[in-house]
């Protein structure tokens, strides 16, 4: 069953205002098993909305549209749904009477105006708001649900748990959905297209969606079935194959983000990292002590941005920076070295890079990654494209990578 939602005012068609009821419907919905498949704005224009009404439910099994519902000139839901559906209004008494009523106790007049609100399109259910004055409706069109709720936020979440739950349940088919997120660092996201896309586009079901952000991709798997077990079945149809392709590229199965992956696999082992950020400038240490508890093993690190910090504060060789530039492959080892003799941490991460835009000795987007532990420091060199917070980002978690595929050798 799919659903569509249509959020009604001219106000959220401007910078100023979001349409966030959108947001807690669709939540609401895929709880239920069902799909939303469309949303839109509409302004508050009657002819509009009731095309746009119109076209919703030629198209989608259950229509809801938040907003306009108010009793002022500019509040046309009604009459636009009324319009599209070809269906009549009529006043009803008790809604006016109920609405006179709260006003009273609010020791207020009811302005003539407000009598719009009692008007019930022919064949709706009235659904009683018990924080505001517009009440919502719920009719049946040629197969299709549509509901009418009102637009402050407040309102709308209490009617749809006391109202449109229970008749939602009733007429959704019984749906399981299963997730699965897996994460992969440090891979651009066209390179983990290309690979993966033969075999997930062979599967409507479980439905794949790619987010991508710098330097972190998000592969989620969503499967609906009528039971659990069979949702979870055809999720780990998708699931293998693509770990085949992927292998050790991917370092969470639940949606966990790589610092806390990466925290629990230095707490299980008692070990500690300390880090020496230059292109950085400390979001490594931002995203590490972003996660609670990480000063079980996070022992500080080192913002050395300009060369006399790498060389004063934990004595990179001079020499090395003049010999091979600070944007290099020795520099990067030499602060990692440094890091980790300073701290007597199990690791040390080091980043040194040219993140732009600007004149630099090194291309824009090279980025040197160290670590170093008892053994010794290894340097991974990659180029990145995108702008200065993109390089930033890939950077971070292309260390935080290393980290990781160090931790689990
Ligand atoms: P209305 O029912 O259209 O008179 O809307 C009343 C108020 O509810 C608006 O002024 C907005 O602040 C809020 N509102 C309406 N629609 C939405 C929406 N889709 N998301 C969030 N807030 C909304
Ligand atoms: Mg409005």
């Amino acid at each position: 069953m799919n659903a569509e939602i249509i959020a009604v005012g001219s106000e959220l068609l401007t910078p100023k205002r979001l349409d966030t009821n959108s947001l807690y419907l669709t939540d609401q919905l895929n709880a239920l098993g069902v799909e939303v498949v469309t949303k839109s704005v509409v302004g508050d224009d009657r002819d509009r909305l009731a095309a746009a009404v119109a076209l919703a439910v030629s198209r989608s099994q259950i229509l809801i549209l938040t907003g306009g519902l108010g009793p002022t000139e500019d509040d046309i839901t009604r009459d636009a749904v009324a319009q599209a559906l070809g269906r009549g209004q009529t006043l009803r008494e008790e809604i006016a009477a109920h609405i006179k009523q709260i006003f009273e106790q609010r020791q207020r007049k009811m302005a003539e105006i407000n009598r719009r609100q009692a008007y019930v399109l022919d064949g709706a259910e009235i659904l009683p708001n018990d924080r505001g004055t517009a009440p919502g409706q719920w009719l049946e069109h040629k197969g299709a649900y549509v509901v009418l709720l009102p637009g402050p936020p407040h309102e709308l979440e209490a009617m749809f748990i006391r109202q449109c739950l229970p008749r939602l349940q009733r007429v959704a088919p019984k749906l399981a959905i299963r997730t699965l997120v897996m994460r992969v660092a440090g891979m651009p996201e066209s390179d983990l297209d290309q690979l993966i896309a033969p075999v997930y586009k062979k599967f409507e079901n479980p439905a794949t969606t790619i987010l991508a952000a710098a330097g972190d991709i998000q592969i989620h798997l969503r499967a609906r079935s009528s039971t659990g077990e069979e949702a979870s079945a055809l999720i780990e149809e998708l699931r293998r194959p693509i770990e085949d392709l992927l292998g050790g590229k991917i370092y969470s199965w639940d949606g966990e983000p790589i610092e806390v992956i990466v925290g629990r696999l230095l707490r299980e082992r008692r070990e500690t990292v300390t880090v020496a950020e230059s292109c950085t400038g400390g979001l490594l240490s931002e995203k590490i002590t972003s996660v609670p508890g990480s000063s079980a093993y996070f022992v500080g690190g080192f913002v050395t941005y300009s060369n006399r910090a790498k060389i004063d504060w934990i004595g990179v060789p001079e020499s090395i920076i003049n010999e091979y530039g600070v944007v290099s492959k020795e520099t990067a080892e030499a602060l990692a070295l440094a890091a980790r003799r300073h701290t007597g941490a199990s690791y040390a991460l080091s980043v040194t890079g040219v993140a732009g835009p600007g004149a630099d000795d090194a291309p824009k987007g090279t980025v040197y990654t160290g670590i170093a532990d008892e053994s010794g420091c290894t340097v991974v060199h990659r180029q990145f494209l995108g702008d200065r917070a993109r390089v930033r980002s890939f950077a971070a978690q292309m260390a935080l990578d290393l980290l990781r595929r160090r931790l689990l050798n």
